[in-house]
């Protein structure tokens, strides 16, 4: 199948990316760069550096005539969008219609679109939440991600374009940038790796639901080509405090001086996870990596990194 991948040099979409190439898909991506590099993308892949929003992503979209659209290119920064929620919506919202309008009329037939199960939910009635969960999300981020899924929904009423809108839980693993907000592993690892204290805002009991990114990538895989529309969650119904991801790591690296605290930051969640039995039901999916052997192979995967391009500290050694 011909698969347009927006955001495909990103950190999930690169993994997506690897898989589709892998199941014998022709790919191509589109991503601008702002936050993914072209190092994350397998040199077989067409890279267009152009940006969701623009009428040259339109006219590759009616020029090339995909099949699928998968969808992960976005503002994913929480704090950004509620300090200029024009911007989130445009690029979320405004990206999304811009593909789906080009593609709509020129032979699109499927969309998997990332969304989120740790924003769109807002604090949570009960633990894990099913896809029925009320939607309450408490940033605009959160509001510009349920919108694109309303939109799916509009598009497959009126246009027949069937859709999966994945619920990601918290995504980790390689190609994480350390830079978001959202990598509080690869932040870790990074703080590990250049032997720094890690900090911990709040008093660290505050559990999210962490999904290993090779396992969200299968789901995406699965997703474009079962029958289901709608929204799906992808996590895996665990939660884990971030005492634990920092006592974890610190045992993986060998070292890890004691983490630092720091008043916990306005309108964070306390609590969040995601129930995946739709997930097994409609796409035959469950997690296969568990958050110890994630949490592993990340870290491993980041300390080769570091190796390879010389920036450990004198006094690094290698875990044995
Ligand atoms: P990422 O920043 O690594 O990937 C996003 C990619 O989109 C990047 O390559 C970036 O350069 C590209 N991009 C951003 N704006 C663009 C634009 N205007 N035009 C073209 N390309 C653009 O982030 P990620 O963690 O891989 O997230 C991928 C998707 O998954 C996002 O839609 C995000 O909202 C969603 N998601 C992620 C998580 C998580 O835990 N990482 C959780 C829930 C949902």
């Amino acid at each position: 199948m011909k698969v347009a991948v927006a955001g495909g040099a990103g950190f999930i979409g690169s993994h997506v990316c690897d898989v589709l190439l892998e199941a014998g898909h022709e790919v191509f991506v589109i991503d601008d760069l702002s936050s993914g590099t072209r190092e994350n993308l397998d040199c077989r892949i067409p890279l267009h550096v152009l940006d969701v929003r623009s009428a040259e992503a339109a006219r590759l979209i009616r020029h090339e005539r995909p099949e699928a659209l998968m969808l992960l290119a976005a503002q994913m920064d929480v704090r950004r969008s509620v300090e200029d929620p024009r911007f989130d919506a445009d690029v979320n919202v405004g990206g999304l219609l811009n593909l789906v309008e080009a593609g709509a009329r020129n032979g699109l037939r499927r969309v998997v679109f990332s969304s989120t199960g740790g924003a769109i939910y807002g604090e949570q009635d009960y633990f894990p939440a099913a896809e029925s969960h009320p939607t309450r999300p408490c940033s605009p981020y959160g509001v510009s991600k349920a919108a694109g899924e309303l939109y799916l929904g509009y598009y497959r009423q009126q246009h027949g374009l069937s859709y999966v809108a994945l619920r990601y839980a918290n995504v980790y693993g390689p190609r994480q940038s350390s830079k978001g907000e959202a990598g509080v592993v690869a932040i870790f690892c990074g703080k590990l790796l250049g032997d720094l204290a890690c900090t911990i805002y709040g008093t660290g009991e505050q559990t999210r639901d962490y999904v290993y990114v090779g396992d969200v990538a299968r789901a995406n895989l699965a997703a474009l080509s079962c029958e289901h529309v709608g929204p799906v969650n992808i996590g895996t119904g665990v939660e884990t405090d971030v005492l634990h991801l920092h006592r974890k790591l610190a045992t993986i690296s060998g070292r890890g001086k004691p983490p630092l605290f720091a008043p916990s930051r306005p309108g964070e969640q306390h609590r969040s996870s995601v129930d995946n039995g739709l997930a097994q039901r409609v796409l035959g999916w469950r997690p296969e990596v568990n958050i110890d052997q994630g949490l592993t192979r990340t870290y491993t995967y980041f300390e080769k990194r570091a190796l390879r391009s010389g920036t450990l500290p004198v006094s690094y050694s290698v875990p044995q």
